[in-house]
């Protein structure tokens, strides 16, 4: 049996990795469940999952998940306990899939040990990504599988393949609610019509960040990172459809493509089954039903997202990070009605202009860097 501690079980991804991993507990057992603030999913899943230890990140609900849990399972609180149970010898894998910075103290322990991890959490990568990696590459049997769909496309079409046989690789982004829209309506639009993604279910934030296109571009920084590519060899092209999640352009020109339906829990059953594949039951994708797919190129004059992406690439060290943050601050303001969705461009623009750049030394200066992007991002006109 494969044991995995699940970071984030209650979130969008955590709720569809407790369906796959229900469905696959022959090969997996749940050693711990580790969430924020929903102590009734973490129940829940404690009742579908039956792991030993389930842990919450607030102290604030640590006596109350006590209570709730009672003799079903061990409770802890805290990143430290995070921490501490993705270190635990008997754990093989570790799925985090926490949002925000979170997620990148336990990432990193969890790769020291030699896990395998399968991410998907964004900011890991985007803040930390030379850290992270270099930490996978140091560490034996530590390695990062991705689960964001992009992701977890590009390594399929990657697998086994030389980084001299690929010109580029592309990311396919569905373009979100906004895509026909005109500049003047993208930038009057309200939190609900961000909210109405036409294709994927996920959380609020990462969809008011497909309505800005800035979850490509954490997206495209996350693949710099995780397949080592230099920037010129990164692309975005939208499929509407959100069927293709990933191309890999080849030096001879031929175009290998990852298809499926847009449902997460495929790239969650990869990330934690690879190299191996778990089967699926009931339908698949059927083309001759779908009839077509659609491409275009994104519009960067509509949606800046990419172009920060760009100067974050070529950049490097801690811009990621900032752009990451001042992103966060700007949706929160957004989401209180205190700024227009066009101001979300403006504020990572504006903080993304007035720091200075500096290359990834320690966790501790990334999230400095982290920091200061925020308070100037609460300070910059929307
Ligand atoms: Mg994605």
């Amino acid at each position: 049996m494969i044991q995995v501690v699940v970071l984030g079980a209650t979130g969008s991804i955590g709720r569809s990795a407790a369906d796959v991993l229900s469905a696959n507990k022959d090969k997996y057992a749940v050693h711990t469940l580790a969430a924020c603030n929903n102590i009734d999913e973490l129940s829940r899943q404690c009742d579908l999952l039956s792991p030993r230890q389930v842990i919450t990140a607030s102290e604030e609900k640590f006596p109350g998940l006590k209570q709730l849990i009672g003799s079903r399972a061990s409770v802890g609180c805290g990143i430290e306990a995070m921490t501490e149970a993705v270190t635990q010898p008997e754990v093989d894998m570790v799925l985090c899939s926490i949002i925000g910075t979170a997620g990148i103290k336990p990432v990193l322990a969890a790769l020291k040990a030699g896990k395998h991890v399968a991410l998907a959490s964004k900011e890991v990568l985007v803040l930390a990504g030379e850290l992270v990696m270099k930490a996978a590459a140091g560490s034996p049997g530590g390695k990062i599988v991705p689960v964001d769909s992009e992701h977890s496309g590009v390594s399929q079409c990657l697998a086994g393949r030389r980084s001299d046989e690929i010109r580029k690789v592309w990311l396919t982004a569905s373009g979100g609610p906004f895509r026909t829209w005109d500049s003047e309506r993208i930038a009057d639009a309200t939190v609900s019509e961000a909210l109405a993604h036409p294709t994927w279910n996920m959380g609020k934030k990462i969809t008011i960040d497909s309505a800005s296109m800035m979850n490509k571009a954490l997206e495209l920084i996350e693949a710099r990172y995780l397949f080592d590519l230099p920037p010129e060899k990164l692309d975005v092209v939208i499929n509407p459809q959100s069927v293709v999640h990933a191309l890999a352009e080849l030096t001879d020109g031929s175009m290998i493509a990852q298809m499926s339906v847009p449902d997460m829990r495929l790239a969650i059953a990869y990330g934690l089954s690879y190299p191996e594949r778990l089967t699926k039951p009931g339908s698949t994708l059927n083309l001759a039903e779908m009839g077509r797919l659609e491409f275009f190129a994104p519009d960067r004059k509509k949606f800046p997202s990419l172009d920060f992406a760009d100067a974050a690439l070529r950049a490097g060290g801690t811009l990621p990070a900032v752009l990451n943050a001042a992103n966060e601050v700007a949706v929160e303001r957004f989401c209180a009605g205190e700024i227009k969705f066009s101001g979300i461009w403006k504020i990572v623009g504006a903080v993304m202009e007035s720091v200075t750049v500096e290359p990834q030394e320690s966790l501790e200066q990334i999230l400095e860097a982290d920091a200061e992007a925020r308070a100037k991002a609460w300070e910059v006109a929307g």
